[in-house]
């Protein structure tokens, strides 16, 4: 029940999904949380849900004022930090025929630079023994059509968290990745396909998946509830795939 007792943590896309379990988790287990979205609305919609030390921040990740302003926030309201979990992302599917550059730009302001300035704002205020969690993707590993500068820009994060594990080391900063397989998210009904397509794609996946099915958002919570806790004292640099083990056949 207490695995982050007084520990801070802040979460990204909280609002949703794996964040938001996530956020529900580590409230469980006793931290203080600062949970984080890019709509008031729904930040004022989970906040009725969640019990327990928490703030809300509105902070759109894609903005660099917004991530400054997170940081800020957060810091204001809980001292320093303990655990950073840079989790919000967006997937719209298009193929490769009709990237353009705003499709570039959304993905890559989001998945990429927001996390990037993110961790450099909140570094200062990370305690020395501190961790730092991203959420990248099996899309790095494997090869899904339409997913194209998706996969790239999880890519880029798991080699900036490469680079950031190196230089934190001096303050014992554990640097990790969650590279989730398909999980029941609300991310599907964002990535611009019909309902149908939608279907046909959900049953795809799971096909894919050795053990047959979606994963759930509590699946990977758990997951960073292991990877921020001492549990995982000794866990540094990884990417860790929690997939069914879509990515080992
Ligand atoms: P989700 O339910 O859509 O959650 C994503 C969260 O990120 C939402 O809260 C979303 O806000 C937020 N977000 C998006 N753009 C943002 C921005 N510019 N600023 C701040 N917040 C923003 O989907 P999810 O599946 O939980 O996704 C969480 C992470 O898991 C993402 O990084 C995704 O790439 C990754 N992932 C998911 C899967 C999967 O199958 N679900 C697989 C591999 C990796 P809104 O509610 O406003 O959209």
């Amino acid at each position: 029940m207490n695995k982050l007792k007084n520990k801070v943590a802040v979460i990204t896309g909280a609002n949703s999904g794996i964040g938001l379990a996530t956020a529900k988790l580590f409230l469980e287990e006793g931290a203080k949380v600062v949970v984080s979205g890019r709509r008031q609305e729904a930040l004022n919609e989970v906040s009725e849900s969640l019990e327990g030390d928490f703030i809300t921040v509105l902070a759109d990740v894609s903005k660099p004022e917004d991530n400054v302003k997170l940081i800020k926030e957060a810091t204001e309201a809980f001292g320093t930090i303990d655990i950073l979990f840079l989790n919000a992302g967006i997937a719209p599917i298009t193929q490769i025929t009709e990237i353009d550059e705003n499709h570039y730009d959304a993905i890559f302001n989001t998945n990429v630079k927001g996390p990037i300035l993110a961790t450099k704002e909140a570094l200062p205020h990370i305690n020395d023994g501190g961790t730092i969690i991203f959420t990248g993707s099996i899309v790095k590993q494997k090869a899904f059509d339409g997913f194209g500068v998706y996969s790239a820009s999880k890519g880029a994060l798991r080699s900036f968290s490469k680079v950031l594990t190196s230089e934190v080391k001096s303050r014992s900063i554990r640097v990790n990745t969650i590279a989730p397989g398909p999980i029941d998210t609300p991310i599907y009904g964002k990535m611009g396909l019909p309902e149908n397509a939608l279907e046909e794609t959900g049953k795809g996946f799971a096909a894919m998946v050795p053990l047959g099915r979606f994963g759930t958002s509590e699946e990977i919570a758990n997951t960073a509830l292991f990877l921020a806790s001492d549990d995982a004292s000794y866990i540094n640099g990884v990417e860790l795939e929690v997939d069914g083990g879509i990515s080992q056949i």
